[in-house]
């Protein structure tokens, strides 16, 4: 049931007015019978030559009959869409664009509570056992995997496992390990770089401090909220590729600058959840909210969706769509780990609750 139908019901009926001639004890006419429905082809030639008539006429069932708008709903139910697709229920999705702050941050932080359900072991998909290993690896994640990283990053630690040693490695031999990333010399550049740094300025330690962080090579922000947050456990936002496709379907920003996504969505949250919420955001967008397929028909948080409809919404293809990779390449698919499976191969309880 809609909305606007469900408030109708709601509502105690009035009771309708006799008509007249029943007031007066006279049996009412019948109603006229409704002329039956032409095909597009007679509804357009009547069109055109009933036009005049019409007033004499004073029938409505001539006009050219319009076919409804084809709009796109999302289910009601935030998990039922996987579960039981023909005993969804839909609403029209609303429209955002006079959303007050108050209720978008409601809405914001619905979807991340929503989103922490679904996935309640979201965390880091890098693999690593000290900051440091996680610095390297974030600046390595550019442009490629964490699946591509995590495969790369242990010949490197096993050969190289402090910052000195790495600082003093040849730079060739580097290359070599990190060729599978991507922009190799480059991203041998920046690890012998920072971890020169780490070694001269910081004695061989990663500083726990943003403003000294984003002083080392090849660290943005991004990366330095990657490693306060998970290393040092003081809160960021990771503001990568998945986060800023997200944010703005979901309008909870127009910005399209990373430093600028960064306030709008920090200000529609504690501090305190800043981490958590970027690893929910992040790990929806790998694999439920894909950018070119977004997996609409099974998404859990599609009702508070100002972009359902962008992918595909019917349940049983939208099901075909989701991705269960750590970081992995496009298209491959990787079998999460049992437990994150109900018995129909869906995702955590969340999605199956339906
Ligand atoms: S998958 Fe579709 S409904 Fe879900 S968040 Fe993405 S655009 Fe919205």
């Amino acid at each position: 049931m809609t909305r606007a139908a469900k408030k109708t019901s709601e509502k105690p009926g009035k009771p309708e007015k006799p008509a007249k001639k029943a007031a007066t004890g006279k049996k009412a006419a019948p109603a006229k019978k409704a002329a039956p429905a032409r095909t597009s082809k007679t509804s357009r030639t009547s069109a055109g030559t009933s036009a005049g008539k019409s007033a004499a006429s004073g029938s409505a069932a001539v006009k050219k009959a319009v076919p409804p708008k084809k709009v796109a709903v999302a289910p009601e139910k935030a998990t039922a869409a996987v579960g039981k697709a023909s005993s969804v229920r839909t609403v029209a999705p609303k429209s955002r664009k006079n959303e007050s702050h108050t209720a978008l941050v409601r809405r914001a932080r619905r979807i991340d509570r929503e989103l922490a359900e679904v996935y309640p072991y979201a965390h880091p998909e890098l693999d690593f056992e000290n900051p440091f290993q996680l610095l390297v690896a974030t600046v390595l994640s550019a442009q490629t995997t964490d699946l591509r990283v995590n495969q790369t990053t242990p010949a490197l630690f096993a050969k190289y496992p402090t910052p000195e040693d790495l600082a003093a490695a040849d730079p060739e031999e580097v290359e070599g390990i990190l060729r599978p990333t991507g922009f190799f010399r480059a991203k041998t550049r920046s690890v012998m770089g920072l971890s020169r740094a780490l070694a001269e300025e910081f004695g061989g330690e990663v500083p726990g401090r943003l403003e000294d962080l984003v002083k080392l090579p090849g660290v943005g922000r991004k990366t330095a909220f990657v490693v306060l947050g998970n290393a040092f456990g003081r809160p960021g936002i990771t503001v990568d590729t998945h986060f800023q496709r997200l944010v703005r379907r979901w309008q909870w920003t127009e910005e399209t600058e990373p430093d600028k996504i960064e306030a709008a969505v920090g200000a529609l949250f504690p501090k305190s959840e800043w981490t958590m919420l970027s690893h929910h955001v992040i790990f929806h967008g790998r694999r439920i909210c894909h950018a070119r397929k977004p997996a609409c028909g099974a998404c859990p948080i599609a009702p508070l969706c100002p972009a359902y409809g962008e992918g595909e919404t019917d349940p049983e293809k939208a099901k075909k769509l989701l991705k269960y990779e750590k970081g992995g390449f496009p298209g491959q698919r990787l079998k999460p780990p049992q437990s994150y499976l109900d018995a129909g191969g869906r995702p955590a309880p969340p999605l199956a609750a339906g």
